[in-house]
């Protein structure tokens, strides 16, 4: 038979993934390997979903979504952006991830470089390279708290360049850019006429500081912004997100979204909109919740003197491994034999971290603090 897609099998293999099928067939594992809530969706959202199927709301959508969930949308956005969202400035896709890869493939043509922050999530640069485009990794420095300078960017930018994806607050790094970097980062994408795709899905997830958005402080519609109810409102399974952009941007999103899938399942954007309606309690308890964890995580790593990052948002922490002279894949997977505890390799999400690990917060307190009680005393144990 003729060959498959080369292009889709040069694409690197992700280092969660492998971890979490690995975790799976250990028993008693402690996981810390996903980037998941914990919690399970609020009864009100589920609610709203269940009336959806009642009432027959089970059918296709506009493209973009329905209006409800838009109109609701884009209050929300425009009092937290504090200028005007429109509901034509509006996609709903099917999870963050989705809008990603509609963000890139409206912006970007075969051979484009797009800036890629290393380190980040790895489907950024999975995504990038099956668009036909090439990531290009700018270090955001751990000695700078994981926030990137103006060095670490602009002699990367090319003729070529064609955007720079952006997340703030950090997955993995759990670092909340300041007000200076962003402005820096916009700075750059005027000077050199970049677009700006910026991840903010963990927006909402502050423990010091403030959240600042680069939509915020877009000027000419090159910022797109992208964010989803999978973090929020522990709603991963529901799989929706949302893209806010100029609607000259959002026309060929709208032309993506058609070949992709149509538009986002009807009964999940109900339950967007009661989500996003609703009462906020759920998310203001889960803050408090993730930060008694963070801290007690940072706690123990203190006490044990391991090397961490104490991160200032999102539900991720970084763990230096360096003294043990071990690719961070093989740490992960001798600490998964031997500690029955999942971690996420650094090496899977850039370069700059390869040693290093990451553990998420998305866990219950006792599992949490008993993953990191274990990982410290390997850690030691392998202390060259
Ligand atoms: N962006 C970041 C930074 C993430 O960590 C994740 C989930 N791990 C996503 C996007 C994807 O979110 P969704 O479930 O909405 O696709």
């Amino acid at each position: 038979m003729k060959e498959l897609s080369r292009m889709i099998q040069s694409l690197p293999e992700s280092g969660i993934r492998k971890l979490q099928d690995a975790a799976r067939e250990v028993p008693d594992c402690i996981r810390l390997e996903t980037g998941e809530p914990n919690f399970i969706t609020p009864e009100y959202i589920c609610e709203a979903a269940k009336k959806a199927m009642d009432d027959g709301f089970t059918k296709y959508t506009p493209v973009p979504g329905i209006k409800t969930l838009r109109e609701a949308l884009a209050k929300d956005f425009t009092e937290r952006l504090g200028k005007e969202v429109k509901i034509s400035e509006i996609v709903v896709t099917g999870g963050a991830c989705m809008a990603l890869e509609a963000a890139l493939g409206s912006i970007g043509n075969p051979g484009d470089e797009v800036l890629v922050p290393d380190p980040s999530w790895p489907v950024y640069e999975m995504q990038v390279m099956s668009l036909g485009m090439t990531p290009v990794p700018y270090v955001m420095p751990a000695a700078n708290g994981f926030e990137p300078k103006r060095e670490n960017i602009e002699p990367f930018i090319t003729d070529k360049t064609k955007a720079i994806m952006v997340n703030t607050p950090s997955n993995p790094t759990g670092a909340v850019f300041s007000e200076e970097t962003v402005r820096m980062i916009m700075e750059l994408a005027e000077k050199y006429d970049l677009y700006v795709i910026s991840d903010e899905i963990y927006d909402f997830l502050i423990y010091e500081g403030k959240h600042c958005s680069l939509k915020a402080l877009d000027k000419d519609g090159r910022v797109i912004l992208i964010s989803g109810a999978s973090k929020k409102y522990a709603m991963t399974g529901w799989r929706i997100g949302y893209l806010i952009a100029s609607e000259k941007i959002i026309a060929l999103v709208n032309q993506m979204m058609v070949a992709m899938m149509g538009n986002a399942t009807a009964v999940a954007q109900k339950a967007v909109e009661a989500a996003i309606t609703g009462p906020q309690d759920f998310v203001g308890f889960s803050i408090k919740d993730y930060k008694a964890r963070r801290d007690a995580a940072a706690a123990i790593f203190q006490e044990e003197q391991v090397g961490f990052s104490y991160p200032h948002g999102a539900f991720y922490m970084m763990v230096d491994i360096s003294c043990c002279g071990m690719d961070s894949e093989e740490f992960a997977l001798k600490l998964l034999a031997e500690e029955h505890v999942g971690v996420a390799p650094g090496g899977t999400f850039g370069k700059s971290t390869s040693q290093m690990i990451r553990i998420s917060c998305g866990t219950e307190m006792d599992n949490l603090c008993e993953g990191v009680r274990r990982l410290c005393r390997f850690i030691k144990k392998y202390t060259k």
